[in-house]
């Protein structure tokens, strides 16, 4: 019997060769390939820059100092993501305040994290940085936090880690594409082998601004200057003639070793050509749970927004396991032992014991009922349409 996970990697020969390419070429890492993969995200995501770097944690890691987050201030983030949204501004030595989800959506509510802003500029220390999840692959409420960033003044992390090729439309019938709506100062994508697209491992973030960019690029390697125009030395950069002294560079700010290699870049590069079939495909895959599960009692599934196109990296069930009368790790194991993968997405991050004590349970309640009834379905491109047969008869065995 085969075992199916919950998610999978999608390699071609196409990508193998693209990735022995790299290999046999001049330049490892540090080469051309980088700038390839980082303009065909920009072609593909609709943003002016992109900055690949080593995975999608460093990349909010960029992200959380290319916006300034210093000691003391404070960032929201939601509950219910991966750890590393709320680790990048503990990385720069801020406070993380958790903001409840809209439990329709699963995405950060922008009530809850209004009451936050509002409380944090009363109290005279605003909100540095919002970073908000789409979670699962829906965008969160783009619209909603635009206008609050207007009115509160912070720098919007959105982490699309799971909504690469996702759009939505606004009350003018523009429809956005993840990574081109310019309010959202910083977009953050991950590469790692569950998400749409891998490079093994791989990080990138877009953004309509040069000066985040520029920041991003110069903290991605060392802090390290490298271009003419950039130097603040000039009389150790420059020779008399006022040519470029040829063994100079600059260190100007503290940075780190966050580079992709170029095996990666063009990994990613050939991954993305198959993008948008993979989204096709992946909402076929929900539709068909939705429909097929539709009438089985305790299962229910997250609402789309209106106008949301769903990049559905995860498919989340919601069973209400207490009336089912079936624990979720009798489910799990239920599954497993029919051979299909599940996993829960997500154990919510102010439960994590590094985090236990900063927040009152009942500030996020919605956060702690969605986890308890969260169950991530398998969901891949090469999955059969047996293969989601078989998940479903698994999952109503398992419930019955
Ligand atoms: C995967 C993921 C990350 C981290 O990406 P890595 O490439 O694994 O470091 C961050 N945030 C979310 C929401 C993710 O799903």
């Amino acid at each position: 019997m085969k075992f199916i996970p919950y998610g999978r990697q999608n390699i071609t020969a196409e990508d193998i060769a693209a990735v022995v390419e790299a290999l046999k070429s001049d330049f490892l890492t540090q080469g051309p390939a980088i700038e390839v993969f980082e303009q065909a995200v920009c072609a593909e995501t609709g943003a002016q820059y992109a900055v690949a770097c080593s995975n999608g944690t460093a990349a909010l890691h960029l992200a959380a100092i290319a916006a300034q987050i210093e000691p003391g201030d404070r960032v929201v983030v939601p509950p219910i993501t991966f750890v590393a949204s709320a680790n990048c501004a503990r990385y720069r030595g801020a406070e993380v305040l958790f903001a409840d989800i809209d439990p329709a959506t699963i995405t950060m509510s922008p009530l809850a994290c209004r009451k936050i802003l509002e409380r944090c500029a009363a109290e005279g220390r605003p909100v540095k940085a919002v970073v908000t999840v789409d979670m699962a692959g829906h965008p969160c409420d783009m619209q909603a936090f635009a206008l609050l960033k207007k009115e509160f003044n912070f720098v919007w992390i959105q982490d699309a880690c799971h909504s690469i090729g996702s759009s939505w439309e606004d009350n003018l019938g523009i429809r956005w594409k993840t990574g081109e709506f310019p309010e959202a100062d910083m977009t953050v994508f991950s590469f790692h082998p569950v998400k749409h697209i891998t490079c093994g491992e791989g990080g990138m973030i877009t953004t309509h601004s040069e000066a985040f960019a520029k920041n991003l690029r110069l903290h991605r390697s060392h802090g390290i200057m490298r271009t003419a125009d950039g130097f603040s030395n000039r009389e150790e950069a420059f020779a008399p003639d006022g040519s470029v002294n040829p063994w100079y560079y600059e260190m100007q700010s503290l940075g780190f070793n966050y580079r992709l290699t170029d095996i990666q870049a063009a990994l990613g590069t050939s991954q993305l050509q198959r993008l948008a079939a993979g989204i096709v495909q992946r909402q076929t895959i929900a539709a068909a749970y939705r429909s097929r599960l539709a009438s089985q009692p305790f299962i229910s599934f997250p609402a789309v927004a209106d106008g949301v196109s769903h990049a559905y990296h995860l498919v989340v069930a919601q069973i209400d396991f207490m009336a089912s009368g079936r624990s979720r790790a009798e489910v799990m194991n239920s599954l497993k032992a029919d051979g299909i993968g599940t996993q829960v997405h997500y154990i919510p991050v102010p439960m994590m014991p590094y985090y236990a004590c900063s927040v009152a349970s009942d500030e996020i309640n919605a956060s702690l009922a969605y986890y308890r009834q969260a169950l991530s379905l398998p969901c891949f491109p090469q999955m059969s349409d047996e293969d989601i047969d078989r998940v479903c008869d698994a999952m109503r065995k398992a419930l019955a």
